[in-house]
């Protein structure tokens, strides 16, 4: 098995990322049965080219495929998943709607979900690493209505499984950082001690590196918990949004962080100073071996230019900080599945 090495401050993506305006349009001949699936299985595969390639010109160390097969985070899943039923969207905030999945009879595994679209970054990229991103069964759970289990910790649980056998499978066609998505986690307050469990079980046994994502979130429910999560070896949470205020929380923090230093909420392009000033503040309290690089979120709301000016000046700025490292004798971190 090799061992990599990546610069200091590897940077990355959290997973989606807007798609191009042809693609939008393909899908759309798609479903109204203008164009074949063929057609659009190819349109699909040259956004992923094209959208990988994006972000490996704006200098990120480990790209995603930017979640361009998928319309949805919980959906896509749920569209596999057997046991999953739709009713039509609902309404979740303002005007937007959400397809709401309901579960109607005991879930089941359907096979692997996610490894074709490893496989084709795994093609497409030139880096040696890249991130693939899979729904959590927490937020999975939290986002459907449960017409079946007799608990919602019942329901996660059995997603927890089933989530778990895509990790191996995913792991058995040679994927080695696997992100894990919650960004309903800390919505339910009393429920945040069970979900890290259920957390810990999808992940157990997984010979890759495990981070997990959460946004949104009142991060004073979930830091107390960061030991616990034996099986997480990152965590990529959003800072930028928050002014950089609650760094210092950071102290004593035991894992990896995928530190969020863009704001995906702003059209406003940070300047590659203000990403440098952020990494040298979070320097203050977590050594730079144990930090990673990234946005806050997924990018997939802003629009495609801006998206892509973002990542440019995420790394700039990761560069000037590189220099300083390398002044302190740091110029690389070994690629670590465990921490
Ligand atoms: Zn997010």
């Amino acid at each position: 098995m090799v061992d990599y090495v990546l610069p200091s401050l590897p940077t990355s993506v959290i997973g989606s990322y807007p798609r191009p305006t042809w693609l939008r349009r393909m899908i759309k001949y798609y479903r109204m049965g203008r164009i074949t699936e063929d057609a659009v299985q190819e349109a699909y595969d040259d956004a992923v080219t094209t959208i990988v390639r994006e972000q490996e010109l704006a200098g990120v160390d480990i790209p995603a495929d930017g979640e361009q097969r998928r319309d949805e985070m919980v959906e896509y899943f749920a569209h596999q998943i057997k046991g999953f039923k739709f009713y039509g969207p609902v309404r979740v905030w303002g005007n937007n709607y959400f397809n709401k999945p309901a579960v109607v009879a005991k879930l089941e595994y359907p096979g692997p979900m996610t490894v074709e679209e490893y496989l084709f970054l795994r093609q497409v990229s030139t880096r040696p690493i890249v991130k693939v991103t899979i729904t959590g069964p927490y937020t999975i759970a939290d986002w459907s209505f449960n017409e079946y289990y007799p608990s919602k910790e019942d329901l996660v649980k059995e997603l927890s499984n089933i989530i778990n056998q895509e990790l191996h499978a995913l792991v058995d066609h040679g994927a080695q950082f696997i992100q894990i998505d919650e960004p309903a986690l800390t919505t339910h307050p009393d429920e945040v001690e069970w979900a890290v469990d259920l957390i810990n079980r999808t992940a157990k046994g997984i010979d890759a590196k495990i981070g997990l994502h959460v946004c949104y979130s009142n991060y004073d429910l979930l830091f107390p918990y960061i030991d616990e999560f034996s099986e997480i070896s990152q965590f990529a949470l959003e800072f930028a949004n928050r002014g950089f205020s609650d760094l210092h929380k950071l102290k004593g923090f035991s894992k990896e962080l995928g530190f969020g230093v863009i704001d995906v909420h702003n059209r406003r392009v940070e300047s590659p100073e203000e990403v440098a000033r952020a990494i040298r503040k979070a320097m203050k309290y977590i050594e730079p071996e144990m930090l990673y690089i990234n946005p806050d979120c997924g990018l997939k709301l802003q629009p495609r230019s801006v998206a892509r000016r973002k990542l440019e000046n995420m790394v700039r700025g990761v560069l000037m900080v590189r220099e300083e490292l390398v002044k302190r004798g740091i110029r690389s971190i070994p690629f670590r599945k465990r921490v």
